[in-house]
């Protein structure tokens, strides 16, 4: 991953088409999930707010919802998360059409940070890497 790292281009913020806000909850903390998601739901009109994942699913490793927010939203939204996020964990990340960076290098946190379940996503990644790799080649000949 490191090697990948140092050889990515820099990347201009329009390359970002939208943002998704992850709110992880557990049984202790899903009372203020709701109430926070009720909120948001009031305030940030043109949020989108997803339904309830009561289990882990995909990358994410415990029950969460999803809010789908524009760049637009971003200064007003993030930091409100962040003062009243209360015990929530909550993974903002850019959806820039690359979905394993999105949730890794591209990732920031409101909260402390959960170990995200990347392996299967790292491995589509590492063989589109690969098979890009393997089509330069052939072009190059
Ligand atoms: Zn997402």
């Amino acid at each position: 991953m490191a090697e990948i790292l140092s050889m990515m281009k820099t990347q201009e913020v329009s390359a970002i088409r939208g943002y998704h806000a992850h709110l992880y909850y557990d049984g202790v903390s899903k009372h203020h999930a709701w109430k926070l998601r009720r909120e948001i739901e009031g305030r940030f009109e043109d949020a989108v707010v997803g339904r309830w994942h009561d289990k882990e699913m995909g990358p994410h490793p415990v029950s969460f919802y999803q809010v789908a927010f524009s760049p637009e939203l971003f200064a007003e939204f993030v930091p409100w998360l962040a003062l009243n996020r209360k015990d929530l964990n909550i993974l903002i990340h850019p959806n820039t059409g690359d979905g394993y960076l999105d949730h890794s290098a591209h990732a920031m946190w409101v909260g402390p940070s959960l170990d995200l379940n990347l392996d299967s996503m790292r491995k589509r990644y590492e063989e589109r890497l690969r098979n890009e790799a393997a089509g330069e080649a052939v072009a190059a000949e």
